[in-house]
């Protein structure tokens, strides 16, 4: 049995994830528009792969017999200000859903819910990647975005990223 507190946290997850995935979309949207597909291709599969985390803690739920509440998704509110920009918001953003998981691992930790840290293990290694791709899109732009061939070579680097589901099955 899952704690309230813990179930509580695990369902306001579920947003959190549908809610970055949204945002990716956003992301993602203003690259193409942009004509940096590469960008929006990589953002689309980011957003994809949201969606897959919001999906694994419904499954994790299900699994141990918790009621699952599914709330309304925030309309996306980041600035798209300019492409460099993006970037930087998309690693706050991972900063901040890290900063989530743990606190949904301190519930768990504190209460001995050995199953959900275990489950939350993946996660935390997720973000760690998470923020590590965030933070090299960031000093990749500074580093060829002002230079018209360099940002045309990185965003078709960017375009080959291909979507692969995530490597926890519950
Ligand atoms: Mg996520």
């Amino acid at each position: 049995m899952l704690s309230a507190k813990v179930t509580e946290l695990l369902n306001q997850q579920i947003n959190k994830e549908f809610y970055s995935a949204y945002l990716y979309l956003d992301f993602s949207n203003y690259y193409y528009d942009q004509g940096l597909d590469g960008f929006g291709n990589w953002y689309k599969i980011q957003a994809q792969e949201e969606r897959d985390h919001a999906m694994l803690f419904i499954q994790y739920l299900q699994n141990n017999g918790a009621k699952i509440i599914l709330d309304s998704i925030d309309k996306p509110d980041v600035p798209l200000e300019n492409a460099k920009d993006v970037l930087t918001e998309g690693l706050k953003h991972e900063q901040f859903v890290t900063s989530l998981i743990h606190d949904i691992y301190d519930a768990a930790y504190s209460e001995k819910d050995f199953r959900t840290m275990q489950f939350l293990d993946w996660f935390v290694k997720e973000q760690g990647e998470e923020e590590t791709n965030a933070d090299n899109l960031v000093k990749k732009y500074e580093l060829f975005g002002g230079d018209p061939k360099s940002l045309y070579m990185l965003d078709n680097e960017l375009g080959g990223r291909v979507y692969s589901a995530p490597s926890l099955v519950l």
